[in-house]
């Protein structure tokens, strides 16, 4: 026994046992449901990582999340959540005090935002209420009273507040007025769900991932870069390593992954994009467009107010008002324990006013109506009658 043990011997830990997952309608804007085919494939044995069956699956993988891109570019996969995203595009552009504009709409814009910062970067925001969509007029307005920036923030869908920005008008305003500008896109919560033409938009970076709408499980992270991002990358003097795009691409080339990759994220990824390609590219869209529209008209319907300007509603997260004084808290805990609908609530200052129903990935229009109506159900019998 070391001197350290008899001193102070850690005990087997006390902890609970471990629970059966419950079956539950998952209306949370990610994770979202990943169906059983592709839950099976993650049970499949270990392969070398360095083998010829992960390199069919990464130049498989690597063509078809192209294709979902819509890029010539080669799309580079990481095991990490969306906010590596966010991280691997500002340490791969940007030098230290290079200045650059957010777009922030929420949450997720502003994280963007608060993650250049913390790397040295000047960052000037355009700022819009939550809620909001970005005005490009307002945003036009405001680059012409900026100095020169390096390159643009912003996000595709703002899973916090049910937004989703135009993002082919605000990159044609932000190229007219600066050609050169690096626009880096978050599509965490909308890349395959919503349509986004990331060579044809002209964009810069475009990243998604973590479980948001991708028939993918948890943990894999994906981002293209233009051919001016990878000028840009030449000269980026921020450290980086584990997210370093160059030394990245070199290993994809030669039909590896950089590191260890979590082979059995990729398993699951590679039938995912199968199962896309069966359902076809538009035919998702329209799937998506079509529950956005399901759960607005079923919010509306039951008397309750939605959060986002309709202008610039997502079809992939729905946020809805909750009435005020309304016990927020004990109504999603009597949806998820009575009635197994698990909904997502509010962030920051929106916590306990409003909750966010989640229809994108995989699901049935018959999983969104049964939401829906225990949503209505539940108000009811916590008395809100509505109108
Ligand atoms: N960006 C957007 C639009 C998101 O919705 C999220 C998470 O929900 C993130 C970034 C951050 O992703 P994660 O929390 O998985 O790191």
């Amino acid at each position: 026994m070391t001197v350290q043990q008899e001193k102070n011997p850690i005990p087997v830990p006390q902890v609970e046992p471990r629970a059966p997952i419950p079956k539950q309608n998952l209306r949370i804007p990610g994770p979202t449901v990943v169906p059983d085919e592709i839950l099976a494939e993650m049970a499949r044995p270990m392969i070398n990582h360095r083998g010829p069956e992960f390199a069919a699956i990464l130049r498989r993988v690597t063509a078809r999340l192209q294709y979902f891109f819509q890029t010539r570019s080669p799309v580079l996969t990481y095991p990490a959540s969306g906010t590596g995203g966010q991280e691997s595009a500002i340490v791969n552009l940007f030098s230290p005090g290079d200045h650059v504009v957010a777009i922030t709409i929420g949450s997720f814009g502003n994280r963007f935002a608060r993650i250049a910062e913390t790397y040295g970067l000047q960052v000037s925001r355009i700022e819009f209420p939550w809620g909001e969509g970005a005005d490009p007029d307002v945003v036009e307005s405001r680059l012409k009273t900026l100095p020169p920036y390096r390159g643009v923030l912003v996000t595709h869908n703002e899973t916090s507040t049910g937004v989703t920005n135009d993002i082919q008008t605000l990159a044609s305003l932000i190229r007219r007025h600066n050609p050169d500008a690096l626009i880096a896109v978050d599509a965490v919560s909308s890349l395959g769900c919503i349509p986004l033409e990331m060579d044809l938009w002209d964009l810069d970076v475009v990243f998604t991932g973590s479980q948001k709408g991708w028939m993918s499980p948890p943990g894999v992270m994906m981002i293209a870069a233009s051919e001016r991002a990878w000028q840009a990358n030449k000269s980026a003097k921020l450290p980086r390593f584990y997210f370093d795009w160059a030394s990245s691409r070199k290993k994809l080339e030669a039909g590896q992954h950089p590191t260890t990759p979590a082979v059995s994220v990729f398993y699951a990824l590679d039938r995912a994009l199968e199962l896309m390609l069966e359902e076809g590219r538009e035919a998702i869209f329209e799937r998506h467009r079509r529950a956005g529209e399901y759960v607005r008209r079923r919010a509306r319907e039951m008397g309750l107010e939605l959060f986002a300007n309709p202008r610039y509603a997502s079809n992939t997260v729905t946020a809805v008002r909750l009435p005020e004084g309304f016990n927020a808290k004990a109504f999603m805990k009597a949806l998820r324990e009575q009635d197994g609908v698990v909904l997502g609530g509010g962030q920051e200052h929106l916590e306990g006013k409003i909750f966010r129903v989640g229809h994108l990935g995989y699901f049935r229009e018959e999983d969104l109506a049964e939401a829906m109506d225990k949503v209505e159900q539940r108000l009811r019998s916590f008395g809100f009658t509505g109108h």
